[in-house]
């Protein structure tokens, strides 16, 4: 297998303005998850995983630093995917289901960002398939719901490099502004591949 390489961002760097500075996505895009990418293609030299999928790293080597670099790898497209340059309606489908599983949508969003704020330290709050349901799971760190079988429909980062250039200490607000940049579309997508 080639070299794992740095995805481009879906949208420019200055899309996200009002949300997530140029300077953010900058360093978030350039810097951190470029690294990631780098360190993951040296610390899988000479290893089991050299020719395999990020996913296969994920789900077989489970913990170590591979496996740190190789998950935020996939953590941070995922998110960077989970983005939306506009202000996206929750199609039809999507809302039925979290009505469904979370009572109303407004519970759903009230819940998503409680666990993001209340996720203690560095890592990511997720909107993930279980089995028939949907859940909100917290993962420390580099940690990833494909470790316990569940499939991730939505991230937000919580690492404070995420958000400490525009919002500082104010993760709150961080997290609902990431509510309204949400590609639920995406989302939705994820969902029915999940199936
Ligand atoms: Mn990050």
């Amino acid at each position: 297998m080639p070299l794992i390489s740095l995805s481009p961002l879906p949208y420019e760097k200055t899309a996200l303005n009002g949300f997530l500075s140029e300077q953010t996505l900058t360093f978030h895009h350039d810097k951190h998850l470029a690294t990631y990418v780098e360190t993951t293609n040296k610390l899988r030299v000479g290893t089991a995983f050299e020719h395999e999928s990020i996913y296969n790293i994920i789900v077989n080597a489970r913990e170590g630093a591979l496996y740190n670099n190789a998950a935020q790898v996939f953590n941070h497209e995922f998110y960077f995917n989970c983005l939306s340059a506009t202000t996206q309606e929750i199609p039809e489908e999507l809302s039925e289901c979290l009505k469904t599983n979370f009572g109303t949508v407004e519970v759903f969003l009230e819940k998503f960002v409680a666990s993001a704020v209340g996720n203690f330290g560095s890592g990511w709050t997720w909107l993930v398939k279980n089995g028939d349901g949907l859940e909100i799971v917290n993962t420390q760190n580099a940690g990833n719901p494909l470790l316990y079988g569940k499939i991730p429909l939505l991230t937000v980062d919580v690492w404070e490099h995420a958000y400490y250039l525009d919002y500082q200490n104010r993760r709150a607000d961080y997290v609902k502004a990431f509510c309204n940049h949400v590609n639920w579309a995406h989302v939705l997508a994820c969902l029915h591949e999940a199936k």
